[in-house]
Protein backbone atom coordinates (compact mmCIF):
# COMPACT_ATOMS: atom_id res chain seq x y z
CA UNK A 1 0.00 0.00 0.00
CA UNK A 2 1.27 3.28 -0.76
CA UNK A 3 0.81 6.05 1.30
CA UNK A 4 -0.82 9.25 0.22
CA UNK A 5 1.07 12.73 0.15
CA UNK A 6 0.11 14.86 2.90
CA UNK A 7 1.93 18.25 3.49
CA UNK A 8 1.38 20.21 6.68
CA UNK A 9 2.14 23.52 5.79
CA UNK A 10 1.91 25.47 8.98
CA UNK A 11 4.32 24.15 11.82
CA UNK A 12 6.28 25.91 14.38
CA UNK A 13 10.26 25.18 15.22
CA UNK A 14 11.84 26.38 18.73
CA UNK A 15 13.18 28.97 16.31
CA UNK A 16 9.59 30.98 17.83
CA UNK A 17 7.48 29.59 19.90
CA UNK A 18 7.66 25.73 19.47
CA UNK A 19 9.02 23.45 20.95
CA UNK A 20 10.53 21.36 18.71
CA UNK A 21 13.59 21.89 17.11
CA UNK A 22 14.04 21.96 13.46
CA UNK A 23 15.74 18.69 13.56
CA UNK A 24 13.20 17.63 15.85
CA UNK A 25 10.14 18.55 13.77
CA UNK A 26 11.50 16.59 10.89
CA UNK A 27 11.99 13.60 12.25
CA UNK A 28 8.17 13.88 13.82
CA UNK A 29 7.43 14.39 10.26
CA UNK A 30 8.79 11.57 9.27
CA UNK A 31 7.89 9.39 11.62
CA UNK A 32 3.83 10.80 11.24
CA UNK A 33 4.26 9.75 7.50
CA UNK A 34 3.90 13.29 6.19
CA UNK A 35 5.80 13.89 2.32
CA UNK A 36 6.46 17.60 3.22
CA UNK A 37 6.27 20.31 5.62
CA UNK A 38 6.97 23.81 5.72
CA UNK A 39 8.47 26.00 9.08
CA UNK A 40 5.97 28.71 9.67
CA UNK A 41 8.05 30.48 12.20
CA UNK A 42 6.32 33.61 13.85
CA UNK A 43 8.51 36.75 12.00
CA UNK A 44 11.75 34.10 11.63
CA UNK A 45 13.40 31.86 9.12
CA UNK A 46 15.96 31.19 10.82
CA UNK A 47 15.17 27.43 11.47
CA UNK A 48 16.35 27.28 7.77
CA UNK A 49 19.53 26.80 8.06
CA UNK A 50 19.38 23.82 9.71
CA UNK A 51 16.19 22.52 8.57
CA UNK A 52 16.99 22.82 4.49
CA UNK A 53 20.34 20.11 4.58
CA UNK A 54 18.87 18.15 7.11
CA UNK A 55 15.30 17.39 5.23
CA UNK A 56 17.79 17.19 2.05
CA UNK A 57 19.52 14.41 3.83
CA UNK A 58 16.32 12.49 5.37
CA UNK A 59 14.23 13.10 2.34
CA UNK A 60 11.45 15.42 3.26
CA UNK A 61 10.24 17.62 1.36
CA UNK A 62 10.54 20.97 3.11
CA UNK A 63 8.95 24.62 1.32
CA UNK A 64 10.14 27.93 2.80
CA UNK A 65 7.68 29.41 4.53
CA UNK A 66 7.23 32.07 7.65
CA UNK A 67 4.36 33.61 9.44
CA UNK A 68 4.17 37.40 9.89
CA UNK A 69 2.49 39.43 12.42
CA UNK A 70 0.58 42.09 11.05
CA UNK A 71 -2.30 44.45 11.61
CA UNK A 72 -5.73 45.38 9.17
CA UNK A 73 -8.03 48.18 10.46
CA UNK A 74 -6.06 48.01 14.09
CA UNK A 75 -6.68 43.82 14.21
CA UNK A 76 -4.27 41.35 14.13
CA UNK A 77 -3.85 39.13 11.34
CA UNK A 78 -1.08 36.48 10.24
CA UNK A 79 0.11 36.18 6.60
CA UNK A 80 2.01 32.89 5.21
CA UNK A 81 4.68 33.87 3.48
CA UNK A 82 5.30 30.30 1.05
CA UNK A 83 7.63 29.42 -2.07
CA UNK A 84 10.12 33.00 -1.35
CA UNK A 85 13.51 32.94 -2.34
CA UNK A 86 16.65 32.41 0.15
CA UNK A 87 19.18 33.89 -2.24
CA UNK A 88 18.19 37.50 -1.36
CA UNK A 89 17.56 39.21 1.58
CA UNK A 90 14.46 40.56 1.61
CA UNK A 91 12.51 38.07 3.59
CA UNK A 92 15.46 38.04 6.36
CA UNK A 93 15.72 42.20 5.96
CA UNK A 94 11.73 42.33 7.04
CA UNK A 95 12.05 39.80 9.81
CA UNK A 96 14.92 42.25 10.98
CA UNK A 97 12.39 44.74 11.44
CA UNK A 98 9.62 42.27 12.85
CA UNK A 99 11.93 41.49 15.61
CA UNK A 100 12.53 45.15 16.66
CA UNK A 101 8.68 45.16 17.44
CA UNK A 102 8.51 42.54 19.67
CA UNK A 103 11.59 43.69 21.27
CA UNK A 104 9.93 46.92 21.84
CA UNK A 105 6.62 45.48 22.71
CA UNK A 106 7.64 42.44 24.70
CA UNK A 107 9.23 45.15 26.97
CA UNK A 108 5.98 46.31 27.69
CA UNK A 109 3.99 43.63 28.45
CA UNK A 110 6.58 42.82 30.77
CA UNK A 111 6.12 46.22 32.08
CA UNK A 112 2.41 46.19 32.60
CA UNK A 113 3.05 42.92 34.52
CA UNK A 114 5.74 44.30 36.90
CA UNK A 115 2.93 46.76 37.65
CA UNK A 116 0.88 43.80 38.95
CA UNK A 117 3.75 43.14 41.30
CA UNK A 118 4.23 39.50 38.73
CA UNK A 119 7.66 40.08 37.87
CA UNK A 120 9.62 38.30 34.91
CA UNK A 121 12.77 39.42 33.32
CA UNK A 122 13.99 39.24 29.90
CA UNK A 123 16.11 35.91 30.18
CA UNK A 124 13.36 34.32 32.14
CA UNK A 125 12.12 34.19 28.65
CA UNK A 126 13.96 31.65 26.91
CA UNK A 127 12.29 28.60 26.21
CA UNK A 128 14.71 26.41 24.49
CA UNK A 129 17.74 28.98 24.36
CA UNK A 130 17.66 28.65 20.82
CA UNK A 131 14.88 30.96 20.34
CA UNK A 132 15.12 34.38 17.32
CA UNK A 133 11.47 35.42 18.00
CA UNK A 134 10.28 35.67 21.55
CA UNK A 135 6.26 36.33 21.92
CA UNK A 136 3.72 35.85 24.77
CA UNK A 137 3.67 32.03 24.78
CA UNK A 138 6.82 32.63 26.24
CA UNK A 139 5.56 34.91 28.54
CA UNK A 140 3.06 32.78 29.37
CA UNK A 141 5.45 29.83 30.21
CA UNK A 142 7.77 32.14 32.38
CA UNK A 143 4.52 33.03 34.39
CA UNK A 144 3.63 29.33 34.76
CA UNK A 145 7.61 28.60 35.97
CA UNK A 146 7.11 31.30 38.43
CA UNK A 147 3.86 29.97 39.46
CA UNK A 148 1.87 33.01 38.73
CA UNK A 149 -0.51 31.26 36.63
CA UNK A 150 -1.30 27.11 36.51
CA UNK A 151 -1.33 27.17 32.56
CA UNK A 152 -0.60 28.44 29.66
CA UNK A 153 -3.77 29.02 28.64
CA UNK A 154 -4.52 30.56 32.09
CA UNK A 155 -1.99 33.44 31.42
CA UNK A 156 -3.76 34.17 28.45
CA UNK A 157 -7.11 34.09 29.37
CA UNK A 158 -6.40 36.46 32.47
CA UNK A 159 -3.26 38.27 31.27
CA UNK A 160 -1.87 37.93 27.86
CA UNK A 161 -5.02 37.60 26.03
CA UNK A 162 -6.18 40.38 22.90
CA UNK A 163 -8.63 41.41 25.06
CA UNK A 164 -6.61 41.27 28.49
CA UNK A 165 -4.62 43.97 30.93
CA UNK A 166 -1.10 43.11 29.95
CA UNK A 167 -1.89 42.81 26.08
CA UNK A 168 0.22 45.26 23.80
CA UNK A 169 -0.32 45.20 20.03
CA UNK A 170 3.09 46.67 19.46
CA UNK A 171 3.69 48.71 15.84
CA UNK A 172 1.43 47.69 13.74
CA UNK A 173 3.01 46.37 10.59
CA UNK A 174 0.43 46.74 7.23
CA UNK A 175 -0.79 43.47 5.61
CA UNK A 176 0.02 45.05 2.36
CA UNK A 177 3.27 45.87 3.02
CA UNK A 178 3.70 41.67 3.98
CA UNK A 179 2.31 41.10 0.95
CA UNK A 180 4.67 43.75 -1.50
CA UNK A 181 7.26 41.71 0.78
CA UNK A 182 7.17 38.28 0.34
CA UNK A 183 6.18 39.51 -3.62
CA UNK A 184 9.52 41.10 -4.22
CA UNK A 185 11.24 37.40 -2.44
CA UNK A 186 9.25 35.21 -5.55
CA UNK A 187 6.88 34.07 -3.05
CA UNK A 188 3.21 33.82 -2.53
CA UNK A 189 1.29 35.48 0.55
CA UNK A 190 -1.42 33.04 2.20
CA UNK A 191 -4.32 34.50 4.58
CA UNK A 192 -3.35 32.35 7.46
CA UNK A 193 -6.31 30.37 9.57
CA UNK A 194 -9.35 32.85 8.83
CA UNK A 195 -11.62 30.99 10.66
CA UNK A 196 -10.73 32.63 13.84
CA UNK A 197 -11.85 35.89 12.62
CA UNK A 198 -15.69 36.10 14.29
CA UNK A 199 -16.51 38.22 11.54
CA UNK A 200 -16.79 35.93 7.75
CA UNK A 201 -16.59 39.66 6.02
CA UNK A 202 -13.65 40.81 7.54
CA UNK A 203 -11.50 37.75 6.38
CA UNK A 204 -12.96 38.46 2.89
CA UNK A 205 -12.14 42.20 2.96
CA UNK A 206 -8.08 41.49 3.92
CA UNK A 207 -8.51 38.04 1.50
CA UNK A 208 -9.28 40.78 -1.36
CA UNK A 209 -5.78 43.07 -1.14
CA UNK A 210 -3.49 41.26 -3.01
CA UNK A 211 -3.20 37.95 -1.17
CA UNK A 212 -2.45 34.77 -3.80
CA UNK A 213 -4.16 32.02 -1.47
CA UNK A 214 -5.87 30.75 2.02
CA UNK A 215 -5.04 28.67 5.16
CA UNK A 216 -8.71 26.53 4.30
CA UNK A 217 -7.76 23.51 6.10
CA UNK A 218 -6.59 24.83 9.47
CA UNK A 219 -5.97 22.67 12.51
CA UNK A 220 -9.05 21.22 14.11
CA UNK A 221 -11.38 23.78 12.28
CA UNK A 222 -14.98 22.65 11.86
CA UNK A 223 -15.29 21.16 8.08
CA UNK A 224 -18.09 23.37 7.56
CA UNK A 225 -15.68 26.16 8.30
CA UNK A 226 -13.35 24.78 5.83
CA UNK A 227 -16.03 24.17 3.01
CA UNK A 228 -16.82 28.14 3.43
CA UNK A 229 -13.47 28.91 2.57
CA UNK A 230 -12.66 26.41 -0.13
CA UNK A 231 -15.84 27.71 -1.56
CA UNK A 232 -14.83 31.22 -2.04
CA UNK A 233 -10.62 30.28 -2.91
CA UNK A 234 -12.06 28.45 -5.69
CA UNK A 235 -14.71 31.24 -6.52
CA UNK A 236 -12.08 33.58 -6.52
CA UNK A 237 -8.94 31.49 -8.10
CA UNK A 238 -7.02 31.54 -5.49
CA UNK A 239 -4.72 29.11 -3.85
CA UNK A 240 -5.62 26.48 -1.37
CA UNK A 241 -3.24 25.89 1.48
CA UNK A 242 -3.60 24.35 4.99
CA UNK A 243 -1.82 23.41 8.17
CA UNK A 244 -1.54 22.23 11.54
CA UNK A 245 0.05 25.20 13.39
CA UNK A 246 2.15 22.42 15.56
CA UNK A 247 3.72 24.03 18.50
CA UNK A 248 4.71 20.77 20.24
CA UNK A 249 3.98 20.45 24.05
CA UNK A 250 3.14 24.51 24.65
CA UNK A 251 -0.13 23.35 22.18
CA UNK A 252 -0.35 19.70 23.34
CA UNK A 253 -3.92 19.52 21.72
CA UNK A 254 -2.29 20.10 17.82
CA UNK A 255 -0.48 16.82 16.73
CA UNK A 256 1.75 17.64 13.51
CA UNK A 257 -0.11 16.13 10.18
CA UNK A 258 -3.75 16.86 11.74
CA UNK A 259 -4.51 19.35 8.44
CA UNK A 260 -2.68 18.97 5.32
CA UNK A 261 -2.72 19.70 1.81
CA UNK A 262 -2.07 17.00 -1.43
CA UNK A 263 0.30 16.78 -3.55
CA UNK A 264 -1.62 18.49 -6.06
CA UNK A 265 -1.91 21.82 -4.20
CA UNK A 266 1.59 21.89 -2.21
CA UNK A 267 3.11 22.07 -5.93
CA UNK A 268 0.38 24.61 -7.00
CA UNK A 269 1.62 26.97 -4.24
CA UNK A 270 5.64 25.32 -4.38
CA UNK A 271 6.23 26.10 -7.91
CA UNK A 272 10.04 26.93 -7.17
CA UNK A 273 11.10 23.99 -5.27
CA UNK A 274 14.02 21.88 -6.71
CA UNK A 275 13.50 18.48 -5.56
P1 LIG B 1 2.34 36.82 19.71
O1 LIG B 1 2.92 36.40 18.39
O2 LIG B 1 3.38 37.23 20.68
O3 LIG B 1 1.23 37.84 19.57
O4 LIG B 1 1.66 35.52 20.30
C1 LIG B 1 0.70 34.90 19.50
C2 LIG B 1 0.79 33.41 19.67
O5 LIG B 1 0.29 33.09 20.96
C3 LIG B 1 -0.12 32.66 18.71
O6 LIG B 1 0.54 32.33 17.53
C4 LIG B 1 -0.48 31.44 19.48
O7 LIG B 1 0.53 30.47 19.27
C5 LIG B 1 -0.42 31.87 20.94
N1 LIG B 1 -1.75 32.13 21.51
C6 LIG B 1 -2.60 33.12 21.22
N2 LIG B 1 -3.71 33.06 22.01
C7 LIG B 1 -3.55 31.98 22.79
C8 LIG B 1 -4.33 31.35 23.81
N3 LIG B 1 -5.51 31.84 24.17
N4 LIG B 1 -3.82 30.25 24.39
C9 LIG B 1 -2.63 29.73 24.03
N5 LIG B 1 -1.84 30.27 23.09
C10 LIG B 1 -2.29 31.37 22.48
ZN1 LIG C 1 2.72 30.59 17.64
FE1 LIG D 1 -1.08 32.44 13.45
FE1 LIG E 1 1.05 29.74 13.51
Amino acid sequence: MTLSFRADLHCHSSSSDGTLSPTELIDLAIERGLSAISITDHDTIAAYDIALPYAKEKGLLLGSGAEFSCSYKRKSVHVLAYDFSFSSDVISSYCQKLQHRRTIRNKEILDRLRGLRLPITEEELFITGTEETIGRPHIAKAMMQKGYVCSVQEAFHLYLGDTKCCYVPGVPFPVEEAIEVIHRAGGKAVLAHPHLYKDFGFGKEVLSIGFDGVECYYARAPLKEEKRWIHLAEEQGLLISGGSDFHGSIKPYIPLGCSFVDRERFFQIFTTLSL
